[in-house]
C-alpha cells in the first residue's frame, strides 16, 4: 500500500514532441512495507511536522477545489491543508519514505496526513496551479474512494498498475478539463512509450499518466465524471482494460494458476506469484523490437509469474495465455531474444491449442538439469480461458 501520491517532473524521460508538459506523478511498481494493521475506520489523521501550512483561505487553493468540483461534479467533503515545502524540506521527507525516493517531485499528496504538499521551489510558478489541480484530485479521490484501501485491496501486479492507472489517469484529466487552454497538460495523453525504453519507471509513468487519461477520457465518453465515479466503485481488473478501454468491464484476462508443488533446486525460495499484465507484455514486445508492439501485446490473455531465489541467483517462471495460437507463436518468436531466458515452449502441454507460452528465465549459474525440470512442471499450470 503506498501512503503518498508524488507527483513527479512530468514525462520527462518520455517521447514527448514537446519538452514536457505540466507535472509527472508517479509511483514506482514497488511492494510497499506491511501496512499496519488498520483500526477504527476513520483514524485521525496524523499532524505534520514539516513545512509551513497554508492559510485556509488560501486564493489559488480556493480557485483550485472550485475547478476540480466544476470538473468531476463531486464536492470535498473538508478542506485539505496545504503544506508548502522548502527543497531542504522535501529531502528530510523523501528520506523518511525509506527506499521508495523517486526523484523529481513537484508535491505530493499523503493518506495518512490528508494533506497535500507543495515544493514550489521544484514547481516553479507556472507549474504550481496544475499540481494543486493534480494533488487536490488525489484529496479529493481520497475523501470519496479512500486510497489506501484501493492499494490494499489489490493482489497482483497487473491490479496494482491498474487502479494507479486510473486513479493518476483522473488526476490527469481533471487537470486537462480545469485547464483547457494548457496545450502541455493536454499533451500528456499523446505519449506511447518512453524515450528510454529501458527505464521501467519511466514506461509506469507512461502507463498511469498517459494510457490513465486516455483510459478516463474512454469513460467520460460514456456517461462524463459519473462514468468515472463508478469506475472506482467498479475497479477495472487489468492493464488490458486500460490500454483497451472497450473492453472494460466487459472483458477479463484468462486465470492461470501454477502447479501446487515447483520442483525448486535445493536452497530456492520461492515469491508470491503475481499477474504482470498486459502492459508487462507491451513493454516487453518494444524491447524486443518487434515492429507492432501494441498489435502483439494486445493478444495477451492471462499470465502468472513466479521468482525463486538463493543468494544472489535467481530463477523466475512465467506462463502467458494469448487470445490466438498466432498471437502466442508471436510472442514465442520474440521472446527468444530476451536476456536470461534460459528455457522456452509453446504449446506446451498435450492436447493444448497452441495459446499458451512457458518462460524459463534464471541467471547464468542455474543449472539446466534443474530448469528442464521447472519446465516440465510448467506443463501442468491450469488455465481458465475467459474467450
Ligand atoms: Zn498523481
Amino acid at each position: 500500500m503506498r501512503r503518498f501520491v508524488p507527483v513527479l517532473l512530468l514525462l520527462a524521460g518520455c517521447s514527448n514532441p514537446e519538452p514536457q508538459p505540466a507535472n509527472d506523478p508517479i509511483p514506482q511498481n514497488k511492494p510497499e512495507p506491511k501496512p499496519e494493521p488498520k483500526p477504527e475506520p476513520e483514524p485521525t489523521p496524523k499532524v505534520e511536522t514539516r513545512g509551513k501550512l497554508e492559510a485556509a483561505d488560501a486564493p489559488e487553493q480556493t480557485r483550485a477545489v472550485g475547478l476540480i468540483e466544476q470538473v468531476t461534479g463531486r464536492k470535498f467533503k473538508t478542506r485539505v491543508p496545504v503544506y508548502v515545502f522548502s527543497q531542504e524540506e522535501l529531502e528530510a521527507e523523501v528520506k523518511s519514505w525509506g527506499d521508495y525516493a523517486p526523484e523529481n517531485i513537484l508535491g505530493f499528496y499523503k493518506y495518512d496526513t490528508k494533506a497535500m504538499y507543495l515544493v514550489p521551489e521544484a514547481a516553479g510558478n507556472k507549474r504550481a496551479f496544475g499540481l494543486r489541480l493534480h494533488e487536490g484530485t488525489h484529496a479529493l479521490q481520497d475523501q470519496l474512494y479512500d486510497l489506501a484501501k484501493l492499494h490494499k485491496a489489490v493482489t497482483t501486479q497487473d491490479e496494482d498498475n491498474t487502479v494507479t492507472a486510473l486513479i493518476e489517469g483522473q488526476a490527469v484529466q481533471v487537470m486537462i478539463d480545469a485547464l483547457p487552454d494548457n496545450p502541455h497538460v493536454k499533451r500528456i495523453t499523446e505519449v506511447k512509450q518512453p524515450t528510454d525504453l529501458s527505464d521501467d519507471g519511466a514506461w509506469l509513468r507512461v502507463l498511469y499518466y498517459a494510457y490513465g487519461a486516455v483510459f478516463v477520457q474512454n469513460l467520460k465518453e460514456r456517461d462524463g465524471y459519473e462514468a468515472v465515479d463508478a469506475a472506482f466503485k467498479a475497479l477495472p481488473k487489468s492493464t488490458e482494460q486500460i490500454l483497451h478501454p472497450e473492453k472494460y468491464p466487459a472483458e477479463l484476462p484468462d486465470r492461470v494458476s501454477l502447479p501446487a508443488e515447483l520442483p525448486w533446486p535445493a536452497g530456492f525460495k520461492s515469491e508470491a506469484s503475481t499477474t504482470t499484465g498486459e502492459f508487462s507484455v507491451l513493454v516487453a514486445m518494444h524491447r524486443a523490437g518487434v515492429t507492432d508492439p501494441a498489435g502483439a501485446a494486445a493478444g495477451w490473455g492471462g499470465d502468472v509469474e513466479v521468482t525463486a531465489r538463493k543468494g544472489a541467483s535467481w530463477i523466475t517462471l512465467r506462463v502467458t495465455t494469448w487470445d490466438t495460437r498466432e498471437d502466442a507463436q508471436e510472442y514465442y518468436d520474440a521472446m527468444q531474444g530476451a536476456p536470461s531466458l534460459r528455457v522456452s515452449r509453446w504449446n506446451s502441454a498435450d492436447g493444448e491449442d497452441g495459446r499458451r507460452v512457458s518462460l524459463v528465465l534464471a541467471d547464468a549459474d542455474v543449472d539446466a538439469a534443474a530448469l528442464e525440470a521447472l519446465t516440465e512442471a510448467l506443463a501442468r499450470a491450469t488455465v481458465e480461458y475467459h474467450k
